[in-house]
């Protein structure tokens, strides 16, 4: 496929932590970088999809924030990088609608995503239902191929598929079919040098490291301060085993200490390892990982602190122009389609 459009939606409900900036966003930030000479890069902000849910804090500032960290973790714009919100680009709602009227509630009800967030409740928002349909008109209007998404989003990216492959088969070739899971995970692979990497929780490193969680001391997040999370490192459940060695099964904990510091310190994992082989002080490792965490955050921070309000608002109006354009002449496409 010549130059494919990639897309990728920034929720930006609350803030991130390192799990999210190592696993996710250096990812994006590395592949964006590398095809943005010949390929779009939208980075979306999918608001409407937020107000699903309660929105922690203030909407407007929290994707103001997101952004800026794309930028501070290295993004590179230029005339092929757009930044958009959903919610500023109405096309987005209007070939939901459209869509709708092709889906059926039996392929909705279908999503595990959708069964889990509704098991055990009494009522739930008809947004929860619909928000599969609402991404693929996200993905559809730009002909994005490549849509990096996490295996939980595998479901709703096979329900794309299969709506536009459906609406082409009525009216025409319309839409572009965006790259099969499989293939979204090999090219997402690319960015990353390996398959899926998961910064567990410093608490319990039996699972994985997530904003959501209640613990402070179990998460590190990009705002915090760095002393703070030096302690929290040096705080980290560790065991008895008393060997520092790669081995995330049995010693999750200084496996995961040992993931960090390579990530934070863009060093491959195998070189950290041979480094560590044959030490037995965990204090010593908790040393250097917090070190590395706290210099990590106090350059990221400033980097954050230097960009302003002002110019992400200035990216996200460009940004919606092209975006604008593009959603539109596809709306218009598939309104001639279905008759209106
Ligand atoms: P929540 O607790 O609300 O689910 P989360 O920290 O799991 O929050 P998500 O919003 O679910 O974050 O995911 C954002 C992105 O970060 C996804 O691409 C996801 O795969 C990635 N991600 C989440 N947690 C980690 C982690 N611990 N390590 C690496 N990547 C992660
Ligand atoms: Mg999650």
């Amino acid at each position: 496929m010549n130059n494919p459009t990639i897309l990728t939606g920034l929720r930006v409900n609350s803030e991130f932590t390192l799990g999210n900036y190592l696993g996710a966003l250096l990812p994006m930030v590395r592949l964006a970088n590398k095809y943005s000479s010949k390929s779009q890069i939208n980075i979306f902000v999918p608001d409407l999809h937020s107000i699903i849910s309660e929105v922690d804090g203030n909407l407007k500032q929290n994707l103001v924030r997101s952004l800026k960290v794309y930028l501070a973790a290295g993004l590179k714009i230029n005339q092929n990088v757009h930044f958009y919100r959903q919610s500023h680009v109405p096309a987005h709602s209007e070939l939901c609608w459209i869509l709708d009227c092709t889906a059926t509630m039996g392929e909705l009800n279908r999503m595990t995503q959708f069964k889990d967030k509704s098991d055990g409740k009494d009522s739930v928002n008809v947004g929860i239902f619909n928000y599969p349909v609402l991404m693929a008109a996200d993905i559809l209007l730009y002909d994005a191929v490549y849509v990096p998404v996490g295996e939980d989003q595998f479901q709703h990216l096979e329900l794309t598929r299969r709506l536009a492959e459906r609406f082409n088969h009525n009216y025409g070739e319309i839409f572009t079919l965006p790259a099969t899971p499989k293939k979204q995970a090999e090219f997402m692979a690319d960015g990353r040098g390996d398959e899926g990497i998961r910064v567990r929780d410093l608490q319990n490193p039996q699972k994985k490291m997530s904003k959501s969680s209640r613990s402070e001391n179990s998460k590190i997040m990009l705002s915090d301060n760095p002393a703070a999370a030096r302690k929290k490192i040096m705080s980290a459940t560790t065991d008895s085993v008393g060997k520092i060695q790669f081995d995330m099964m049995n010693q999750p904990g200084i496996s995961n200490l040992l993931q960090i510091e390579a990530l934070v310190n863009n060093l491959p994992l195998q070189d950290v390892i041979s480094t560590w082989a044959g030490e037995t002080h965990y204090g010593d490792l908790k040393q250097k990982v917090a070190e590395s965490v706290a210099t990590m955050l106090e350059a990221f921070q400033t980097r954050v602190g230097e960009i302003s309000d002002d110019e992400i608002m200035q990216l996200l109006e460009k940004g919606e122009g092209y975006a604008n354009k593009t959603a539109n002449d596809k709306l218009r496409k598939v309104q001639e389609c279905v008759g209106l």
